[in-house]
């Protein structure tokens, strides 16, 4: 992995800074009076001690206050440049925020297939307050503290610069320190973060799985698996604390050891004749006071670098590329005229083929039923029809077009998908059914419902349709959750439905009323049912036997029963099963 260099990230950052450089220019006044009114420091020390001597009348009131100008000047520096730097940084991280998580919602099924959840959700928790760090701690220290060392270092050049240069010439080897502490930071922070991505991953897995953990007897193995991520976490924390516990007192050392050098060459009998004692006590003032500001210049660095390591992670993100949308079609509404033309697909270069050549027409107003052994790509056909994956070879039109010429969305708003796992909100029954239509009408939620014969159970519900019903809708049973998202779907009323295994979870006599309620629903649509129970597809208009990948039979529930094939094998099974 190449790792783009600092200012390269450093200048995407200032990209998210642009918009708010107002606030950001007040920062920088503020920290500029800060930074002047500190310098300002040594120059008193210097009419301090010249003036001490015969202080007059006007040398007393001037000096005190000048101290009270002085620090007044200074807290109103601080404050302009620690309040608008803050908002600065926060809008920047929310602007990132936003953005990272706005281009996840757009990234291609294979993204989600190769990254763990946790490690998705770190993006947007962890590293982002990584990032907040650089933006407002990292950038206040370095104005404020980088303009006072500036400020400082023109004092002294005016003071003596023959001395200055002397003291500056250490800085070469703070600057190797510095550079070498900065990479290892980098390096470190990189897996920190990493880090923080299986600590959220192993947890949530624990969590949300907490019933298997529990009946597998796995609290230990899942206590085992948590406490050595966190403490991965924990070695990587420490190795970027030593790295800063060692880094701050070299650099002071330096500072310490080339100061300790001007005060010997300061007092050298030549220079000291054209210094007063005030500018000699001046310089030193002004050069011990560098002390301060470049240990928080080398403090600082880390957390620069934690932030350039998370920046990096999220451009990386932020660079991956989102699901193909380079289709113009908008269409209104279609008939429903789907074919499969050779189409082929496997989910990854290096991984088996999963269709082998599927050819397929299916009428407007169809209803085709799938069935076939687990695993022989009845999912994985559907979801080929809202493009979640794209096939590797042929290809699939929609009322004689192809896919990729739709637009995605107008392509999805088509298709009523209700598939294996129900995904649910934790909101109201009302909205899970009218999800992403706020303010739906009532009566068509409770048509959409009663089609869908959940309409009993959610009056049953404490608070009827407005039953806040938890996270994945822990509060139902199975298949009360199938039977809202076959509502959902229903109440989307789109011209192509596809129930893949939307039944599974429902008792016999269920799952028969949602058959005939699918019957009055199905009508004027062109609808692909998966199903398990063959008893519930007898009615379908073809029904299609799928084998590793190839469609094996085709026909009416007749036509293969009397073929006496692989329908009519599985058929014999299922009946078998039932008079058992
Ligand atoms: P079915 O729905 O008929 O049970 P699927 O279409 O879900 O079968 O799966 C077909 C094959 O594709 C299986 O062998 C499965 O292992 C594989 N598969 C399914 N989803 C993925 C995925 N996201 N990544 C890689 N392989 C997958
Ligand atoms: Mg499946």
């Amino acid at each position: 992995m190449t790792q783009p260099d600092s200012l390269t990230l450093y200048r995407r950052l200032l990209g998210y800074v642009k918009p708010h450089w107002r606030q950001f220019a007040v920062a920088v006044l503020g920290y500029a009076i800060y930074a002047a009114s500190s310098t300002a420091l040594a120059e008193m020390m210097k009419r301090l001690i010249d003036g001490i001597r015969d202080p007059d009348a006007a040398f007393r009131l001037y000096l005190p206050l000048f101290v009270i100008v002085m620090f007044a000047a200074r807290g109103l520096g601080t404050f302009l440049g620690t309040y608008f730097m803050s908002g600065v940084a926060r809008n920047v991280v929310h602007a990132l925020r936003c953005n990272v998580f706005n281009h996840m919602l757009h990234l291609p099924g294979s993204f989600f297939d190769a990254h763990s959840s946790g490690h998705l959700i770190s993006r947007v928790t962890y590293h982002v307050e990584q990032v907040t760090g650089a933006a407002s701690n990292a950038i206040t220290v370095i104005l404020r503290e980088g303009l006072f060392v500036i400020g400082l270092i023109l004092y002294l050049l005016w003071t003596n610069w023959m001395l200055t240069l002397l003291f500056l010439a250490v800085t070469p080897l703070i600057g190797g320190v510095v550079r070498y502490a900065s990479k290892r930071f980098r390096e470190i922070s990189r897996r920190i973060q990493n880090s923080m991505g299986d600590v959220t991953h192993v947890a949530s897995e624990a969590l949300t799985g907490y019933k298997v953990v529990r009946t597998h007897g796995a609290e230990d193995y899942e206590k085992r698996r948590f406490a050595a991520a966190s403490a991965y976490n924990r070695d990587q924390s420490m190795k970027e604390a030593l790295t800063k516990a060692v880094s701050t007192p070299v650099i002071q050392l330096s500072v310490a050891i080339s100061l300790a050098a001007l005060v010997w060459l300061a007092m050298a009998p030549e220079l000291m004749e054209d210094m007063t004692p005030g500018e000699f006590v001046a310089f030193i003032t002004a050069a011990s006071l560098m002390a301060k500001p470049i240990k928080s210049l080398t403090d600082v660095n880390s957390v620069i670098q934690k932030g350039l390591a998370a920046s990096d992670e999220l451009f990386r993100l932020l660079e991956e590329p989102a699901e193909i949308d380079a289709g113009y079609r908008d269409p209104q509404s279609v008939r429903g005229e789907v074919r499969f033309e050779g189409v082929r697909f496997a989910y990854g270069s290096d991984q088996p083929e999963v269709l082998k050549g599927i050819e397929l027409t299916v009428a407007p107003g169809e209803m085709i039923a799938i069935v076939g052994r687990s695993g022989s790509g009845k999912s994985t056909l559907v979801n080929l029809l809202p493009r979640f994956y794209r096939p590797t070879q042929g290809r699939v039109t929609l009322d004689g077009v192809p896919l990729d010429a739709y637009r995605l969305s107008p392509l999805r708003r088509q298709i009523a998908l209700v598939s294996q796992q129900v995904t649910l909100f934790n909101t109201t029954v009302a909205d899970n059914i009218a999800y992403g239509v706020p303010g739906a009408d009532r009566e068509a939620v409770a048509a959409a419902a009663r089609a869908a014969y959940a309409d009993d159970f959610i009056r049953r519900l404490p608070n009827g349709y407005d039953t806040v019903i938890g996270d994945n809708g822990v509060m139902l049973s199975g298949g009360q959750r199938q039977r809202l998202a076959i509502a959902r779907a229903i109440f989307k009323d789109a011209p192509l439905l596809v129930l893949d295994e939307a039944t599974s979870a429902l008792d016999t006599e269920s799952e028969r009323y949602i058959q005939q309620a699918l019957e009055t629903v199905c009508r004027g649509r062109t609808t692909f049912v998966i199903a398990h129970r063959l008893s519930t597809i007898e009615r379908a208009d073809r029904i299609l036997v799928m084998e590793q990948g190839e469609i094996v039979e085709s026909g009416t529930h007749g036509e293969l029963i009397e073929r006496d094939g692989a329908y009519a094998a599985l058929h014999r099974l299922q009946f078998q099963e039932v008079t058992a």
